[in-house]
């Protein structure tokens, strides 16, 4: 996979469009005013913004919040990351009207300034992918940069289409991250490469499941999602959440992996699932009862797998981990991932929660900034954003 980086590039009096993802989360506070909750997303792209100014770029920021559905919503304006963005660089930040038109032409920063246009989902042609609507927004700049990892499974007009119409097209500092560590994760691991897959549904991840099974050496499963595998073998699980129409395919995989795959061998089981719930710790789940966590002995067995790891690749959580104490196996899990001397890649909301929860972000090698399109990139799907960056090369 080739593609140009930003640092590989002339920046100097150039403006340069950066597809950031600043689709953060939004509360109305007391007095009725938007604010973002949570400003990881925007810290996350300051690398590159920094980056392109430093090198005598004019910065052109797009992003997309929410799902205005092809209409603008003022509740869905990208006006309160402008405020934190300027803040967070201390440097003025001018806000568009919209992300397309000549007023937005008009604007078009000079070399060290900053303009963040509006909300791209404010019309529809951006998630349509509309050529019409890429060449106009391809018209703002001389070079684009795609720092939206999080995006980059959508082929969208900002994240694809718009690129076989820009001079020049290179990944930012952030999206280069990304697919340097999942990129080694699923390409050249070093080994002992361990997955840990947990969460709801096996469902969510099959195609995960199928792919890194060809790649890892053992993979680790957690979270409601080992009941269906456990059920394949025939063995118990009470009233536990469970896929009945995964069964066949459960037993497929169960058959395909073989040894590879590790299951729990004990469990943290409740009557029903309530914070705080009266608890249990059994090896076979009795009828009636609901499997909430992986138990100590499987934290056991997983956490010396975990050990011997150089590459770990970790996706959901062992379990529900929001109603503690339903949360003791993730946490332990996470502290053997970041006690582990190997390289640890984290992807996905939950995971990232365990981890910090467990106080333990800062061992982890690298903490995916994109849900989705980590778990698509791990299934070995290609990006479309990503893919558009190495055919423009
Ligand atoms: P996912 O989005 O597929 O990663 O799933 C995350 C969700 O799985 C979290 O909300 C967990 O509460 C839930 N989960 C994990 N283990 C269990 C379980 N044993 N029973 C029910 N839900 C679970």
């Amino acid at each position: 996979m080739s593609y140009v980086s930003v640092r590989d590039l002339d920046l100097k009096g150039k403006r340069v469009f950066i597809r950031v993802d600043f689709n953060v989360p939004l509360e109305k506070n007391t007095q009725g005013h938007l604010e973002i909750t949570s400003d990881k997303r925007i810290k996350a792209s300051l690398p590159t913004i920094r980056y392109a100014l430093e090198h005598g770029a004019g910065v052109i920021l797009a992003s997309h919040l929410g799902r205005p559905k092809g209409k603008p919503n003022p509740e869905m304006s990208l006006k309160p990351a402008a405020k934190r963005l300027q803040e967070l660089l201390g440097h003025s930040v001018k806000m568009a009207p919209d992300c397309v038109g000549p007023e937005v032409e008009a604007m078009t920063p000079s070399p060290g300034e900053i303009l963040l246009l509006e909300n791209l989902r404010f019309h529809p042609e951006e998630e349509k992918n509309d050529p019409g609507f890429s060449k106009k927004l391809a018209g703002l700049c001389d070079i684009y940069v795609n720092d939206a990892f999080g995006s980059a499974h959508r082929a969208h007009a900002s994240t694809e289409g718009m690129i076989p119409f820009v001079p020049q097209a290179a990944a930012g500092l952030l999206m280069e991250q990304e697919l340097k560590y999942l990129g080694m994760a699923i390409r050249n691991p070093a080994r002992p490469c361990v997955a840990i897959l947990g969460g709801a549904k096996v469902s969510d991840k099959i195609q995960v499941i199928e792919n890194l099974g060809k790649i890892v050496d053992n993979l680790l499963i957690g979270g409601a999602m080992a009941y269906t595998f456990l059920q394949a073998q025939g063995e118990p699980i009470g009233n536990s959440l469970v896929e009945s129409d995964k069964i066949e395919l459960a037993k497929r995989l169960l058959v395909h992996l073989g040894a590879k795959l590790l299951l729990p061998i004990d469990h943290i089981v409740v009557s029903e699932i309530q914070p705080g719930a009266p608890h249990e710790t059994v090896t076979k789940i009795p009828a009636g009862k609901i499997g909430v966590d992986i138990g100590p002995k499987t934290v056991e067995c997983y956490a010396r797998v975990i050990s011997g790891a150089k590459t770990i690749i970790w996706n959901g959580p062992m379990g529900i981990f929001e109603k503690p104490p339903f949360d003791k196996g993730t946490v332990a899990v996470a502290k053997a991932v970041a006690a582990s001397a190997a390289t640890s890649i984290v992807g996905g909301g939950d995971s990232e929660k365990a981890v910090k929860v467990a106080g333990v972000i800062d061992k982890i090698t690298h903490v995916s900034t994109g849900g989705g399109a980590s778990l698509e990139f791990l299934a070995g799907i290609q990006l479309p954003g990503v893919l558009a960056l190495t055919r423009s090369r």
